[in-house]
């Protein structure tokens, strides 16, 4: 019998720029993709709330039917266990006879907790996990320091990793993969996890389908179709319609593209349409995905603590259910947040403007626990990423990486700024 390897799909739901495929492709085995749904991921958690919503959840399932799509084009399959990986992979492991198993490495605490606790089982199977670099845009094996050592502030951070040359090719997606006959994947509907199905809303800033296709239509249109991407750096911090922003994160969070494609895609632009502010301010953005992910593997679970890592500042505690009910639902009676609540729920889409000034209304003003609030983005949030999404919050809440301790975004201002007309607020005056 021919032998057989494990190609374990997470948040890399993707062909090209894929390392651990690519290891799987050199042992010259067959390849059993598979993915573990583990419904335990759409129940309640620490603050009773989901930690996955229906956007997000949507989103997942879509990603995982362009992959099976994308891999049955390449004469393979998916296949979906709807179980947690570590219940699953040592039963699909002896199923398919697989010898290995080809992974990406994880930076989220549970996540590589998870990772090692599946090694030693595996093991005592006789099964090894191979994993490949965890995704970044500056591999990890590239940094100048050792992971403890990587400075907390990210302009100190970034000036030194800005000298490093960054590769401007990927991985391409392989043009076939040995697999034995698999069985169509066996999609569950939302229903399944307690999920409705999410109604579409026209005014939403995020109307796009997942998948790979589709996330490098996107770059196409962002960059080369509109050349959008030559004003970025002037209109990122809009808040109406798809155009102000790249909208990538989505496709990012789920590994649908990886930062070094978008990083390639952007090289390829600047060759074509010359490079600008906004061309690079779009790379420095990505900059902060990787100082986040690096944050979580330095700190681990003090990014989720309380108190973050900066243990001298104490953040507000409040833990008043009323005003953090009147946040999440968009009725605290300020009109700019309450939009920006409003279209979070309507379409788990939120500009990065506004989550920074809701999360300062939530944390500054009604002084409440900063922990809901990501937690409530973490359930709601169409691109939720668990670095970006705690260190960000984090930042927000004067615990994480921000050097001038606290930043506060008053809400007014705020809004004479960045919606003088009220286009913004009139759109979303309604759920
Ligand atoms: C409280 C709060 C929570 C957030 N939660 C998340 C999250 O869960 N997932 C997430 O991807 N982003 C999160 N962000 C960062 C940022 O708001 C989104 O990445 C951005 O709005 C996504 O839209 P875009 O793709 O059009 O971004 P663009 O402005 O086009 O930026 C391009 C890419 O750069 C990266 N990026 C941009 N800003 C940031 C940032 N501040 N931190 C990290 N990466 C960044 C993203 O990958 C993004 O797709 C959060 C920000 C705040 C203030």
């Amino acid at each position: 019998m021919k032998k057989r390897v494990a190609l374990w799909f997470k948040n890399d739901l993707r062909l090209s720029d894929h390392a651990a495929l690519q290891q799987a492709l050199q042992t010259g085995a067959e390849i059993i993709p598979v993915y573990c749904l583990d419904p335990a991921q759409f129940l309640p958690g620490k603050f009773g709330l989901r930690r996955t919503g229906v956007f997000r959840a949507a989103f997942l399932l879509e990603s995982l039917k362009a992959l099976e799509a994308d891999l049955r084009n390449l004469g393979s399959g998916l296949v979906l266990c709807l179980e947690n990986a570590e219940t699953a992979l040592p039963k699909l492991v002896k199923e398919w006879n697989c010898s290995a198993v080809f992974t990406q490495d994880e930076f989220g605490t549970e996540e590589r907790k998870q990772l090692e606790r599946l090694k030693e089982k595996l093991a005592e199977q006789g099964c090894d996990i191979q994993t490949s670099p965890p995704e970044f845009l500056l591999p990890l094996d590239k940094l100048p320091w050792r992971i403890d050592q990587v400075p907390d502030v990210f302009t100190a951070w970034r000036k030194v990793v800005e000298g490093i040359g960054l590769p401007e090719n990927f991985i391409p997606r392989p043009a076939s993969i040995p697999s034995p006959l698999i069985p169509d994947a066996n999609f569950p509907n939302l229903s399944e996890f307690g999920l409705e199905i999410p109604v579409p809303d026209n005014r939403s800033a995020f109307p796009f389908r997942a998948g790979e296709a589709a996330a490098m239509e996107r770059i196409r249109y962002y960059g080369p179709q509109t050349q959008l991407l030559s004003q970025y750096k002037e209109t990122r911090n809009g808040l109406v319609g798809t155009d102000y922003s790249s909208k990538l994160s989505p496709w990012l969070a789920n590994g649908n593209l990886s930062a070094r494609m978008v990083f390639c895609e952007v090289k390829r632009y600047e060759r074509e349409f010359g490079a600008n502010q906004s061309t690079y301010w779009l790379i420095f953005e990505l900059r902060w995905r990787d100082f986040f992910r690096l944050m979580m593997l330095k700190y681990g679970p003090l990014l989720f603590s309380f108190h973050g890592f900066r243990r001298e500042f104490s953040p507000p505690a409040g833990r008043d259910e009323n005003a953090f009910k009147r946040w999440k639902e968009g009725k605290t009676g300020q009109p700019f947040v309450d939009a920006a609540m409003r279209e979070l729920s309507a379409t788990g889409f939120m500009g990065n403007r506004m989550r920074q000034v809701t999360a300062s209304w939530l944390v500054d003003h009604m002084e409440v626990d900063w922990r809901l609030g990501a937690a409530w983005f973490e359930e709601q949030l169409i691109d939720y990423d668990v670095a970006s999404n705690w260190g960000n919050w984090a930042y927000q809440a004067g615990v994480g990486n921000d050097p001038r301790g606290k930043r506060v975004f008053n809400a007014q201002p705020q809004a004479d700024m960045y919606d003088p007309g009220k286009e913004y607020q009139r759109l979303w005056s309604k759920g």
